[in-house]
């Protein structure tokens, strides 16, 4: 197969990884840019270009899209849709995970565990909001932040007040979240490909810290997940819409509790910690579904 991996670095784990996946496994890859693609827009004939190369030919393209390039990353990999060339998440699904608000609306229609959230942007009573989601303590996030930079935890009335009233002098659109403090600092990413949950790690934040994210000093171990773990991170996948992806849970009193889903998850961390191969792993799922059109078609059109 020839597979297109839209990446902006070719030097980052995770797609070092997967050109050595690729190359293991014996197909031709390339590694592209999308912010350096341009693109023909036409009826009769779409195309991709790069660096004076017409993109054609490709199997399968695996998205590696960072959230800083998510609006013209989608457009790019949309133009390989209209080519006709299978993606391993597509476009839409991408851009729906990358919308917390709306990614939560989505998991709730489907009845998936997820912690009590308030949306806001000017609440005009923040005294009812913080209500509405059970009273403090609650975690504040602002709508677009990563890698726990603007999460807060706020443990009294007074101080979520202040935190909310200062993200909207900011003019920032946020999330008030309540706070499961029996998962005790820790989460579960679970790192999806089709309908398995095919690796999953712990994260468990420094002491004194509430948010495991690695980047915040979190460290990641290997977790044997439940059953019911299990079926909750394949359907928030699922409800996505995303083929590969990262669900990340907080364990719960009352379950499994989806926090968020990840369309370009990480490989660093999962691999480090749980010793498997990821990376060969979602090359093999493309062999399979490239190899039958049935799924194929089945897939795309979900
Ligand atoms: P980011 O997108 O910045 O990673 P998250 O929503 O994942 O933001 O929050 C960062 C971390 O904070 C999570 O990994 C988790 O450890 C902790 N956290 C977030 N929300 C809650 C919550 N409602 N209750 C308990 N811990 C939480
Ligand atoms: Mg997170």
């Amino acid at each position: 197969m020839k597979i297109g991996i839209l990446s902006r670095n070719a030097n980052l784990y995770s797609t070092r990884r997967l050109i050595e996946a690729c190359e293991a496994r014996g197909h031709e890859y390339k590694i592209i840019d999308a912010l350096r693609c341009y693109m023909n827009i036409n009826s009769t004939q779409p195309s991709i270009h790069l660096m004076g190369e017409d993109l054609v030919g490709f199997d399968a393209v695996i998205p590696r899209i960072g959230a800083s390039v998510t609006f013209y990353g989608c457009a790019v990999l949309r133009q390989f849709e209209m080519l006709g060339i299978y993606t391993v998440n597509d476009s839409v699904a991408i851009s729906r995970s990358r919308d917390k608000l709306r990614s939560l609306q989505l998991l709730s229609r489907k009845n998936i565990g997820m912690p009590i959230t308030g949306f806001a942007s000017k609440p005009g009573d923040i005294k009812d909001l913080l209500s509405m989601v059970g009273g403090t303590p609650v975690v504040i996030k602002l709508l677009e932040g990563t890698q726990g930079i603007g999460v807060v935890l706020a443990e009294t009335r007074k101080a979520a007040e202040s935190v909310i009233e200062a993200f909207m002098g900011l003019k920032a659109n946020i999330m008030v979240q309540e706070y499961i403090k029996e998962a005790g600092g820790a989460d579960i990413r679970c790192f999806v490909i089709g309908d398995k949950v095919i690796a999953a790690m712990k994260r468990q934040a420094l002491p004194g810290e509430f948010r495991s994210n690695l980047h915040r000093g979190g460290s990641a171990s290997l977790v044997r997940i439940t059953p019911e773990e299990r079926k909750t991170a394949v359907a928030a996948a699922k409800a996505m819409g995303l083929h590969v992806a990262g669900v990340d849970l907080l364990r719960s009193e009352r379950g499994p509790l989806v926090m968020e889903v990840n369309s370009s998850p990480g490989l660093e961390g999962i691999e480090t910690a749980t010793g498997k191969d990821v990376a060969s792993l979602v090359i093999e799922h493309i062999e399979k579904i490239v190899s039958s059109p049935r799924t194929r078609t089945r897939v795309k059109s979900q």
